[in-house]
């Protein structure tokens, strides 16, 4: 038994409908489709999401909505007439609209757009449209009751046979409804074939896997056949965009496979995300993330200092900042965070560090990482040698090296602007060497 979940741009269209149509009428092992709102058709077009968080801001501050609401509801009316659906959208969006006013809950407005794709994807398969404020149950502190879920979920296949299922929401014990985070439909899935116990998580997208590295920085990178479940969330860490980080661990703690498989190219291998690694070289693949901030602490004798980088850290604590790295040397220590994480607090933080630990303090942006990634990199005696030689040929300047204590990722911070450089570089480099 198959769940399959479609993502925005698999459900931009009525065409893109109907290539889901004929992906899951060909494969009756299909038993639950799970549905995000329908997103971009092309880039500057804006996500259904995006336009309902607009629209909230609307009804809250005033602001007249009916340009945006008229958006919504064509694109939706669109896509029905389009596939010729019996079935009058329109007149559900249209009382959802009237009833909506500044109080509106953000959380209902904003699930509203997987709630409409998945009427319009159950008339058009002719499955059961099953809510998921009805089988996915939050407690009131945002945490998924697992259990009252899944026996939710088990029932509603059980009653109804083949489902769609919006992504992305479900519902507190009162009825509220609770999102994921952005791109939470992927999570959804992921529960859905875990409690049903699939034998596979199938994720359709736009692309054709999990890339070896960026295609949109190295042109010609190759799909990975199959990775496992700790890489690819060592890789989505560092940046690799393929699916939510929070929607591999329900497939993982159930071993099911997860498959990722482009709609616009059904034919295509995608990637399997397993248990154990098929790959026989030692890197999987690269990442590359941006925007990470150093402070740098200098204190002569630091390292003397019993409690020192405790103290630098109960700082950051104290802003909630979360810590990445902090490389230490004899007389100093830089810490290294998100840039995004530190933007309004920044210059607390130095003046915290310099006037409460009597050092000398510094700072500076536009560092990225990028990661080499591999599970079969862990024992492999000279990789971090030719990551690094690469680099130098290259005459890239490296500013941070961290080796994960498990030895499946090397990091290397460089300079933003060298940053899409060093991908390119260690991809031809570590590929050229059969490494990768
Ligand atoms: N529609 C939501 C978003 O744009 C959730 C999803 O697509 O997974 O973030």
């Amino acid at each position: 038994m198959i769940v399959a979940k479609f993502g925005g741009s698999s459900l931009a269209s009525a065409k893109q409908f109907e290539k889901v149509k004929k992906i899951v009428s060909s494969n009756p092992d299909i038993q639950v489709v799970v549905v995000s709102a329908p997103g971009k058709r092309q880039s500057g077009d804006i996500k259904i999401t995006d336009y309902l968080y607009t629209l909230r801001s609307h009804y809250k501050y005033g602001v007249p909505e009916d340009k945006i609401e008229g958006e919504i509801m064509n694109r939706y009316k669109e896509i029905s007439d389009d596939l010729n659906l019996g079935y009058r959208i329109e007149d559900e969006i249209k009382t959802f609209f009237d009833s909506c006013n500044k109080n509106t809950d953000t959380n209902r407005i904003v699930s509203r757009g997987e709630y409409f794709s998945a009427r319009l994807m159950a008339e058009c398969l002719g499955f059961e449209f099953v809510d998921a404020a009805d089988v996915l149950h939050f407690t009131f502190d945002g945490e998924l009751d697992e259990e009252s879920s899944s026996i939710a979920v088990r029932e509603a296949v059980e009653t109804y046979g083949r489902i769609v299922v919006p992504g992305f929401y479900g519902s507190y014990p009162n009825g509220d409804i609770h999102l994921f985070s952005r791109g939470g439909s992927d999570i959804t899935g992921s529960y859905i074939a875990a409690f049903l116990g699939a034998d596979v998580y199938e994720n359709w997208t736009d692309v054709s896997g999990v890339y070896k590295a960026d295609p949109r920085i190295v042109k010609g990178a190759e799909v990975v056949e199959s990775i496992t479940y700790e890489e690819l969330r060592e890789m989505s860490y560092m940046g690799a965009d393929v699916l939510h980080q929070n929607s591999v661990r329900p497939c993982q703690t159930h071993n099911i496979p997860i498959h990722i498989k482009n709609t616009n190219d059904p034919d295509a291998p995608g990637t399997y995300i397993i248990e154990e690694a098929k790959q026989e070289r030692p890197v999987t693949g690269l990442a590359c993330k941006k925007g990470f901030v150093n402070f740098f602490v200098y204190k002569r004798h630091m390292a003397n200092q019993i409690g020192f980088v405790y103290d630098v850290l109960e700082i950051f604590k104290r802003y909630n900042v979360s810590v990445e790295h902090i490389p230490t040397g004899m007389d100093n220590i830089t810490v290294v965070v998100q840039e995004a994480n530190v933007s309004k607090c920044i210059h607390k933080i130095l003046s915290d560090l310099k006037e409460e630990l009597e050092c000398e303090v510094d700072f500076e942006k536009d560092m990225s990482l990028v990661a080499v990634v591999g599970l079969n990199m862990i024992g492999h005696i000279g990789l971090s040698a030719k990551v690094l030689s690469i680099l130098a040929s290259e005459n890239i300047n490296i500013k941070m090296i961290v080796q994960s204590p498990d030895e499946m990722n090397i990091m290397v911070g460089v300079d933003t602007k060298d940053a899409d450089h060093a991908l390119d570089a260690l991809y031809q480099g570590l590929h050229e060497q059969n490494l990768l």
